[in-house]
């Protein structure tokens, strides 16, 4: 029995993605792997780094995770290998999110994760008796998970080829965020131990965690660091600016490795923050918190989202002067997006500010809700002058020069978003200079 895991792409992810200097590689579906029965013959397409899927393979089972806004490259994917023959398994968040509508395209749909449903799925299918639905009683338990099949992935095609995972999930609760509900809130582990048996088993020194917030309870990121220090690797992940609050937490996450975080900031405006319950940051969106991971040797990438209902014209130029004066290491501006299955969404949806319905804009970039204090294209244009702003060779520089820290891991990721900036979108306006 032939299995193809698909992780769909849009063309401009595939467009960006060929040129980028600095590509990770995923998880998911190298888990999903791990999981298959052993006598099942698996490969893995990932859209971003290999290209279109190939239709004509030899499959008998085809499973596609997608997130929101890939959801119709996933539908023509499952359309086209369902009218050769082939079935079809969806999941993911967006297919967790709408799964009837995922179903069909597809043949079987799987809600929320599937690490304890997928050995019962491959089963039922063998048997021909495929359900219409998966949906787990409760969320996996993380003990005893096998090691992810990186070794399906082409390798070469990666920056950063290692991924791990040591939790799942995340304790707060930010109403745009799709972790909530995608993982039933709250945040799970894995055993230290077993995060470290697979970490001594990789090779190569850079490794990425593909954790939503890797210091969500402190104490276990204290473990889970003091394990790796022995390993000698060098890690990026995703954290909260929290992380600066515990000074022995911080010098752990240093010595264990740690050189880059992705930190959602988020906001300047505390009123924003306040109005996407993200509470935590507040206090924390300043030079301070950046100098410190600084002077830890820990490279910062920010996500900055504009559009919030408190956010007016002048949020653009408060982003840009923000980015500037901190000296982060890497920016990306993004458009408040209300994912299906959020808070947010159903706020919206109940506001009737839902404007457009085609996911494939549900991508950060795109306007798809009629934000409060400005027009759709105001938060659009005032979108793309911050991202190319903040991306100006000055800036670069001016950023990069200052922190001092570990430029052969920002500068590739600058200029990939310095390209993505310029090349991908029409030149920005910012409206409170054109309006205000
Ligand atoms: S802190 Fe980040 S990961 Fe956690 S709920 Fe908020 S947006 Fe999601």
């Amino acid at each position: 029995m032939n299995l193809e895991l698909v992780a769909p792409a849009t063309d401009r992810e595939r467009k960006q993605s060929k040129a980028n200097l600095f590509r990770l590689s995923p998880l998911t579906l190298p888990l999903l792997a791990a999981l298959t029965p052993k006598d099942v013959e698996v490969s893995i397409t990932d859209e971003a780094a290999d290209g279109p899927v190939n239709f004509e393979k030899d499959v008998d089972l085809v499973g596609i995770t997608s997130m929101t806004y890939q959801a119709p490259r996933a539908y023509e994917i499952a359309d086209e290998f369902k009218q050769r023959g082939v079935t079809v398994i969806m999941g993911g968040s967006h297919a967790t999110a709408a799964p009837h509508e995922a179903k069909e395209h597809a043949d079987a749909v799987v809600i929320g994760e599937a690490d304890n449903l997928w050995r019962d799925i491959i089963a039922d299918y063998r048997k021909g008796g495929l359900k219409e639905f998966y949906k787990a009683p409760a969320p996996p338990d993380l003990r005893g998970l096998p090691f992810p099949r990186l070794d399906l992935l082409k390798r070469g095609k990666y920056r950063i080829a290692n991924v791990v995972q040591a939790s799942r999930g995340c304790p707060f609760n930010c109403d745009f965020c799709f972790l909530p509900f995608y993982y039933g809130g709250g945040i799970r582990y894995r055993p230290v131990e077993d995060v470290a048996e697979e970490i001594a088993a990789l090779e190569g020194k850079l490794v990425i965690f593909w954790d939503e917030n890797i210091v969500g309870n402190p104490e276990y990121a204290k473990k889970l660091f003091r394990a790796l220090i022995p390993h000698k690797k060098l890690w990026l992940s995703q954290s909260t600016a929290t992380i600066v609050q515990d000074k022995e937490l911080l010098s752990l996450a240093a010595k264990s490795g740690c050189i880059g975080l992705y930190i959602g900031f988020e906001t300047t405006s505390s009123a924003s923050l306040n109005a996407a319950n993200k509470l935590h940051n507040k206090e924390l969106v300043c030079k301070d918190v950046v100098d410190k991971l600084h002077d830890h040797g820990i490279t910062v990438m920010a996500g900055m989202v504009h559009g919030f209902d408190t956010d007016d014209k002048t949020i653009f130029e408060r982003t840009v002067e923000f980015v500037n004066k901190v000296n982060l290491d890497g920016v990306s501006p993004s458009v408040l997006t209300p994912y299906p299955g959020t808070k947010l969404y159903q706020r919206l949806r109940q506001e009737d500010r839902i404007i457009d319905n085609d996911w494939s804009y549900y991508d950060c970039d795109h306007v798809v809700f009629r934000p409060k204090l400005m027009t759709p294209e105001e938060l659009f244009s005032g979108n793309n002058w911050v991202r190319q702003e903040c991306h100006t060779a000055k800036s670069i520089l001016k950023r990069l020069i200052s922190s001092h820290t570990r430029l052969w891991l920002s500068l590739p990721i600058e200029l990939d978003y310095r390209r993505y900036a310029y090349t991908m979108f029409e030149r920005g306006t910012n409206p409170a200079r054109i309006h205000g």
